[in-house]
């Protein structure tokens, strides 16, 4: 019996936040293309991630800046993922990203640098 795209969606669905979220990165992960160079020289040329976007509205008006926050992976993946939502945030001390997570030690999608979140 083959797989439907609406079984993958299903069960997506069924899952926690970070455990869809762990999914999806792992499924992507090698769409991630860096370039390096002998000479130290790096460029990175696509990272891709989950972004957490918060929003609200006002009178019925969306407001106008929306909070937008990449999914950072545990650093060493020992945390139980939780049912639901993400409890620690910060900005990626190197590349300045926003991140969000459910745990207090990851990995910045973007630069792959260790951060600890709050
Ligand atoms: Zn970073």
């Amino acid at each position: 019996m083959a797989i439907t795209k609406k079984d993958v969606i299903d069960f997506i669905k069924s899952l926690g936040e970070a455990e869809a979220a762990e999914l999806c990165l792992e499924a992507f992960k090698h769409k991630r293309i860096e370039s390096h160079y002998e000479n130290g020289d790096f460029q990175i040329d696509d990272a891709y991630s989950l972004a957490i976007c918060t929003f609200g509205s006002n009178s019925g008006e969306v407001d106008e800046e929306a909070i937008i926050q990449l999914y950072a992976q545990s650093y060493d993946n020992t945390s139980p993922l939780p049912e639901d939502g993400f409890d620690q945030m910060g900005e990626c001390e190197f590349c300045k990203a926003e991140l969000i997570s459910y745990d207090k030690w990851v990995v910045c999608p973007i630069c792959k640098k260790q951060n600890g979140l709050t």
